[in-house]
This record gives C-alpha cells, structure tokens and sequence, in this order.
C-alpha cells in the first residue's frame, strides 16, 4: 500500500510503497476513511519520543470501515463503520477491570504502538475490545476530528473535572484540544472565557461559542479572568502544558475551583512543568488530569454529535491528501494555521 513513512526524524515523511497490515485472529483490516493530523503527530516527527522504531507510519485519529476480521472476532463484520479510540486496553490489568482502559498499565496507542492511519488500511488489535461502532449519524471526517483532542477534553470535562451548567470556564491555549474543550464546555452550559496569544485561534474560539475572548500577550491575564467572573473562574483548563499558561490558569480560579490539565509539558521541559503549589493548597484546589476515554464512554459523545449538540466537524480547517501531510507536521512547528487538518485522500 501507499503510506507516509516516517524514515528519519525532522525529515519530510516520505510517500512510498509499505507492506499491507498483516490480520491477526483478534484484529480486523480497517479500510482508513479519514485521519485527524495531530501535534501528537508532530511531537513524534521532530523526534521527541525516541522510542519509536523507525521506518514508521504515524495516524491514530482514525475512521473507517472494516474490511476484513479475524476468526476470534465477535463483535465487528466488515463493512461495519468504526472509529478508532487511541488509547487502549489491554482488558486485564486493575484500571481496566475498574472500566478505566484508556489508563491501561499496557496501554497501546494506534500509530504509535503499531502502524497507523496515515496509510489506506489498518490493522487493529483485539478489536472486540478496542474498536467502537460509528452511527450513521456521525460522518468519518467527524469522527476523525473527534478522534483523540476532541474526546480527550470531552473525558475531561464531562467524566474528570464534571462540568456544571452555570459554571465559569477558562481555557488556556486555543489549539485543536482547546477549541474541543470550548464547544464542549458550552455544550454542558457553562460560560467559556478562552485565551490564547493568536488572533485567528481566537476568532475561532470565538466562532465556537467562546462568551470572552482574551489576549494571552496582555498583562496579567489571571487577574484580568479573577475580575470579569467576580471573583475567579469555577473551572480552569491549561491546553498547552507550559508552566506560564498553567500558572495563569490556577491563579484564574476562585476558591474551590478546579483545574483540569490536559497538555503535556513540552520537550525541553522533560515532562516536568512547574506548579504554583501555596495557591493550591491555601484555596483548596482540585487539579485533574484526563488521557483519552475508554470505548465505553463514545455512546455518550456520538449521541451528542448525532444530535447536533456537539459538531467536532467545525473545528475542521483543512482536509488534505497523502502527499500534504508532511507540509501539515511543518506548519505545526511554526504554530501556523487554526484548528483541525483532516487526511482524506490517499
Ligand atoms: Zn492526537
Ligand atoms: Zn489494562
């Protein structure tokens, strides 16, 4: 098959023939019908998670349809429309008999354990476990869009740090996983104040159903969001992971509040961002953070889109063809472009 392979890190992926997945008697052949590009992706291209052996083919925000299942699988035929959760379980560890399988102590992630969807076809395993069905409600560039930032702050929001109709929410950093957590904040009827340094990611925050938009250049912007909620924010979410907009978010909440972290901390930062610890401890604040949702909990999030409630499909800018992915990964690096960029053309 035709697939972007990752050969060497920070280089241009490069379009070639790559063998065809090979069916396992648990896994099933999806044939990919759309593939959100993600910064996961680009962490992984500069070359941030070594780990990963290289020829690789990168894509773990993926829908399709199955094409071919192995003898042990019971609950998906081909020609099923499926999307593909990117955190998986391995069904037999503590969290996954506690129904917490995105935190499996073997998680797997699609494209990143195995080969992903920046190909036609991928092979899924154990996949009466780790693939959820796509009502006919919800087309596959949607479910795409949904595939890990969008469902990552749905998790977060709604089963991690419960938003509350009528609360006050800020988000820090404007990104694909930011502008998810803006639609889904509102969505559950609280009030959403999103900040970020760049003026298109504003506007469409802003186009999202944002109430305030705020520059993240201005001074003190923790104050400023302490003084237009009167007294802080319920609910404060850092989308980015650096320590600068994580400070700002804890010290935009009231007392009692709650912050939700779901950006990682950057490279340079090893994973390690610094936390204003006193303010948490002197206003009694909760901080949370979200990986991923377990299939399960998809019903709950493909009913809401089927219904319009939710529509993960407006935070798509861009849809691209194999050849463009590689472009996509490079304006990444420079923060250029808003939203989400959607592979659909192989
Ligand atoms: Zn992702
Ligand atoms: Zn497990």
């Amino acid at each position: 098959m035709r697939a972007a392979v990752l050969e060497s890190f920070g280089q241009p992926l490069v379009i070639r023939e790559y063998p065809d997945p090979l069916l396992t008697p648990d896994g099933v052949i999806v044939k990919v019908e759309a593939n959100g590009i993600c910064r996961s992706d680009w962490h992984a291209w500069v070359g941030d998670w070594r780990w990963l052996s290289l020829p690789h083919v990168l894509g773990h925000e993926l829908s399709g349809v199955v094409e071919e299942a192995g003898s042990e699988v019971t609950q998906f035929r081909p020609g099923d429309r499926v999307i593909v959760p990117f955190t998986q379980g391995d069904g037999t560890c503590p969290a996954c008999q506690q129904g917490h399988q995105n935190v499996c102590e073997h998680v797997t992630m699609p494209g990143f354990s195995y080969s992903g969807g920046m190909a036609p076809w991928v092979h899924i395993p154990h996949a009466d476990r780790n693939l959820v069905s796509l009502p006919n409600t919800v087309s596959f560039q949607d479910a795409a869009a949904l595939g890990c930032r969008y469902m990552t702050a749905f998790h977060g929001l709604v089963d991690q740090i419960k938003v509350q109709a009528g609360e006050q929410v800020v988000i820090y950093g404007a990104g694909g996983v930011g502008l998810s957590a803006v639609q889904i904040a509102k969505a559950q009827g609280a009030s959403v104040i999103a900040v970020d340094i760049a003026e298109d990611k504003l506007s469409l925050a802003k186009r999202l159903g944002a109430d305030v938009v705020v520059d993240g250049r201005a001074s003190d912007v923790a104050r400023a969001v302490r003084e237009m909620t009167h007294g802080g924010a319920d609910v404060s979410v850092d989308a980015l992971g650096r320590a600068s907009t994580i400070k700002a978010a804890i010290h935009s909440l009231r007392n009692r509040g709650r912050h939700l972290q779901i950006g990682l901390a950057s490279p340079e930062d090893r994973g390690v961002s610094a936390f204003p610890v006193d303010v948490i401890v002197q206003h009694e604040l909760l901080v949370m953070g979200t990986f991923g949702m377990q299939p399960h909990r998809y019903g709950d999030l493909l009913r809401m889109v089927g219904k319009g409630q939710l529509n993960p499909g407006a935070l798509v800018t861009a849809t691209v063809s194999l050849d463009q992915v590689s472009c996509v990964l490079e304006d990444m690096g420079a923060y250029r472009g808003a939203g989400v960029t959607v592979l659909t053309q192989w």
